[in-house]
């Protein structure tokens, strides 16, 4: 279903037939033809190599969007959609080459209403500025993707982010209420409500939301707040085993409480984190549980904190160490911070997973992954979102011609047994499109293409992305 001229070197005419066109609609000076400078646009933070566009245009406006997608129909040039590229499956990434629509000049925040706990943003606001913004008003966005210092809040909602709160929280489509997106042809659909409920026709909002940037392009997006949390405790809790930490989960949730960061890491890492010089570790620790808790009534999380502390004493846990203030929580969340760079010591070369199983299951993966350890000559170590069953499964080797493939089919088999997917986070992009019929089902794949081709018949956005030809 893409279109037949998506071979590379008629991309690359068709978009120099297009450079003149476009510029006459948006202005030289916002498109980039420079080979030099393409090859910025032709990368993301994947394992997938780059390549390299034939132009950029860095969008000024909702009106350069729709000038893009409109030229790029008539001339059957290729668009992909560009936020600040910090994804981790390719899925900015320029494949067959043609025009990169660059959103990051887009970086408003249009309205804030604090009535009705809603923001209107322009999608290439940084996810972090935003927050920053919300926290003078009192007011809270909380998607915390670990990139949110540099990730924008379009390529949040094309990828449906998550981060550590999701666990309390949710991910970003329980956040975006409405879009503006721009479809290839530059038909322009005002999708969703500021209202709480809707029930008028399908929820296109929702499938918009982590379709990658193929069906269509975000202008605007309509985003819920919450009220800022008044009172905060950071807990970091030192457990004997993966095992051991396993159980202190169950408990956790068992007991309905509701932390808003339930984080794990297993012995492997806090055998790196120990040798970076973290000093909360206790002798004897073979995983660590990260934990926060958040509200607006002191007593409360107070008493949430101390029955998270019981809960994971019960569970045998060898230390538990408590902060409620900046510089203190601070410390707690360092090793957290740390373990995406300190674990590139442990290998010249890594990939990262980011799968999900069952809550209940967790602790079968756990298990199942340690016998990959011993199976595989390269290292298998997990840390994640433990309270949404999303583990972050690091792959490390030294020798630069071993291929990870047969570790990465181990792990996504497991997966599958456990009845989890191949990703919680990061999307489907390039990197993993290979697996996805192994997930899914024919039907169910092609009812997707046909989503696909009903909002971008010509193939031209985003192609070659999620779905293998
Ligand atoms: C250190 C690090 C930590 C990370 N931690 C997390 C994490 O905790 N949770 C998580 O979910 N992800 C995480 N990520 C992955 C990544 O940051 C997210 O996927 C993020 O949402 C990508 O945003 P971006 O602006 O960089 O998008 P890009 O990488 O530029 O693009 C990603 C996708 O979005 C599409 N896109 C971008 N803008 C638009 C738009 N305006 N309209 C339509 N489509 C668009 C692109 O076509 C592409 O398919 C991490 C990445 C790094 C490098």
């Amino acid at each position: 279903m893409t279109h037949p001229g998506l071979d590379r070197a008629r991309v690359r005419d068709a978009t120099l037939r297009l450079a003149l066109p476009l510029a006459r609609r948006v202005g030289d000076s916002h498109l980039i033809d420079d080979p030099e400078l393409l090859a910025a646009f032709g990368k993301d933070e994947s394992h997938v190599p780059p390549a390299t566009p034939d132009l950029v245009l860095k969008a000024q406006s909702e009106a350069h969007v729709i000038a893009a997608l409109q030229l790029a129909a008539e001339y059957g040039v290729p668009v992909v959609p560009r936020g600040a590229g910090t994804g981790k499956s390719g899925g900015a990434i320029p494949i067959v080459g043609g025009l990169v629509l660059d959103t990051t000049a887009l970086n408003q925040v249009l309205d804030v209403d604090r009535h009705n706990l809603l923001a209107v943003v322009q999608p290439g606001l940084i996810t972090g500025d935003f927050q920053a913004h919300l926290e003078g008003l009192g007011l809270f966005y909380p998607p915390d993707p670990n990139s949110l210092e540099t990730c924008t809040l379009g390529g949040n909602a094309a990828h449906n982010a998550g981060g550590p709160r999701a666990f309390k929280y949710g991910v970003t489509r329980n956040y975006v209420m409405a879009t503006r997106t721009a479809l290839m042809g530059g038909d322009v659909l005002a999708t969703g409500t500021r209202t709480i409920k809707r029930a008028a026709g399908y929820d296109l909002t929702s499938l918009l939301v982590g379709s990658e940037g193929t069906l269509g392009v975000f202008t605007e997006l309509t985003l819920r707040l919450v009220v800022q949390p008044t009172h905060l405790s950071t807990l970091l809790i030192c457990m004997g085993d993966e095992p051991a930490a396993g159980r202190a989960i169950a408990q956790i949730i068992a007991a309905g409480l509701v932390p808003r960061v339930l984080e794990f890491m297993d012995g492997t890492l806090v055998q790196v984190l120990r040798e970076e010089g973290v000093s909360a570790i206790a002798p004897g620790t073979g995983a660590l549980i990260l934990a926060e808790i958040d509200g607006t009534s002191e007593t409360q999380v107070e008493a949430d904190t101390l029955e998270l502390a019981e809960r994971c004493e019960d569970a045998g846990a060898l230390q538990v160490l408590m902060a409620r203030h900046g510089a203190e929580r601070e410390q707690l969340w360092a090793a957290r911070r740390l373990l995406s760079e300190a674990i590139k010591s442990r290998g010249k070369y890594k990939v990262s997973e980011d799968i999900v199983v069952p809550r209940a299951a967790a602790d079968e993966l756990l298990q199942g992954l340690r016998a990959l350890n011993e199976k595989h000559s390269a290292l298998v170590a997990a840390y994640g979102h433990a309270g949404d069953g999303n583990f972050h499964v690091n792959i490390l080797w030294d020798d630069p011609d071993y291929r990870p493939d047969a570790v990465v089919d181990d792990v996504f088999a497991l997966v599958w047994s456990l009845r989890g997917t191949i990703t919680g986070e990061h999307g489907v992009g390039l990197s993993k499109k290979a697996y996805l019929p192994k997930e899914q089902s024919a039907p169910l794949i092609d009812a997707q293409r046909r989503i696909k081709h009903a909002l971008d018949p010509l193939g031209l956005l985003n192609p070659a992305k999620i779905f293998a030809p």
